[in-house]
């Protein structure tokens, strides 16, 4: 198959990628698209056939529910129900952005979308393409990261053809993701009324941009982070495989002192922002350096170059990557979370 790339560069061509992409989702296709996170591999999420393609295209196992977006939260009953009141208060604050609830589903979701599971994801995308797709096509639309699964989430429309070129119709190129990392991942409780202080009970299951500080700022919630799991039915699956993960073993270090090179092996090096005089950069000869935020050691930075940084390093074909930690705070903790999953095995 051939795959094709409309760019969204301005209203014109937007408007005219939109509507192509609709058309193949009408019809029961798949297409890729941007989001404000990383790229998506889209489908009509109320056409079982339609999602039973991405799982193909993706190689993705049948256990590993999907994420669906909606139009807004006047939308979400059309996936989910008992929908805790609280959920709108974060909505008012959050969407369109990056942050995924985890909700009581209805019966019309497809038991393929949710993996078989009773609670569906659900997100409303700020990204123009995705949001017009999905007002244009009046639907929800069920959109995980468009890579082949267990890989490097994509970043970009090179990214995303890199990883599926050839196995879906269309690419609509949107330009680099604003974040770079996935959705942020939350189940939210109302407060118990009868409480001193009634608080939003919120656990995050998958950190992302919208970072616990945030959350924490509306006031009056209670955030915690959902332990990593180790049982077999982890509520984020995400969470606990090896994920984003390159195909060349990538080892995190906490410190540049426990790096003990191996006689003729040829390493790579990402590291956070680069020279420090007793930091990681000048303590080896690298096979080479990438610094994720330049300088600046800023985090949004990183993050938005963390998977393209990782993809670089793959490609380089060294025995082994080695990442420099970051601080686990803010966006850290999202950063931190997918270099641990890349280092993962398995
Ligand atoms: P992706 O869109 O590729 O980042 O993957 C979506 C991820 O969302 C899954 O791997 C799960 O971690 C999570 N997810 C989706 N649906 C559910 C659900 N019903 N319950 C818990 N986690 C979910
Ligand atoms: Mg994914």
């Amino acid at each position: 198959m051939e795959t094709k790339i409309l760019s969204a560069d301005d209203t014109d061509s937007t408007n005219a990628a939109v509507d192509e992409a609709v058309a193949i989702l009408n019809e029961g296709g798949v297409v890729a698209l941007p989001t404000e996170t990383v790229y998506g591999l889209a489908a009509d999420a109320m056409n079982a056939d339609a999602v039973a393609q991405v799982f193909a295209i993706k190689e993705r196992p049948s256990f590993d529910p999907l994420i669906v977006h909606v139009q807004g939260p006047e939308y979400l009953d059309e996936v989910a129900k008992d929908i805790p009141e609280s959920v709108y208060e974060l909505t008012d604050a959050f969407w369109p952005g990056a942050l995924t609830f985890i909700l009581p589903r209805t019966e019309s979701v497809p038991d393929i979308v949710t993996a078989g599971l009773d609670t569906v994801a659900v997100r409303m995308s700020g990204n123009p393409v995705m949001k017009a797709v999905v007002e244009k096509l009046g639907r929800p639309v069920a959109a995980p990261s468009a890579n082949r699964f267990g890989r490097i989430s994509p970043t970009s429309a090179a990214a995303v053809e890199e990883e599926l070129g050839g196995k879906i119709p269309l690419i609509i190129n949107g330009g680099a993701c604003h974040w770079g990392v996935e959705s942020t991942i939350v189940r939210v409780e109302d407060p118990v009324p009868t409480h001193d202080k009634p608080k939003i009970r919120i656990t995050v299951l998958r950190a992302g941009p919208v970072t616990v500080e945030d959350l924490k700022k509306l006031g009056r919630v209670r955030v915690e982070n959902e332990p990593a799991a180790s049982g077999e039915t982890p509520e984020a699956p995400g969470r606990v495989e090896s994920h984003y993960a390159p195909a060349t073993p990538l080892r995190l270090l906490s410190s540049p002192k426990d790096f003990v090179p191996e006689e003729g092996k040829r390493y790579a090096l990402m590291s956070f922002r680069g020279l420090d005089k007793d930091g990681y950069v000048p303590l080896h000869k690298w096979e080479h350096v990438e610094i994720l935020s330049p300088g600046s050691g800023k985090l949004p930075e990183a993050a938005v170059r963390l998977f393209h940084v990782m993809r670089k390093l793959d490609a380089l074909g060294v025995d082994e990557i080695i990442a420099e930690p970051v601080r686990d705070h803010l966006l850290g903790r999202a950063i931190l979370e997918r270099l641990k999953r890349a280092a993962i095995k398995g």
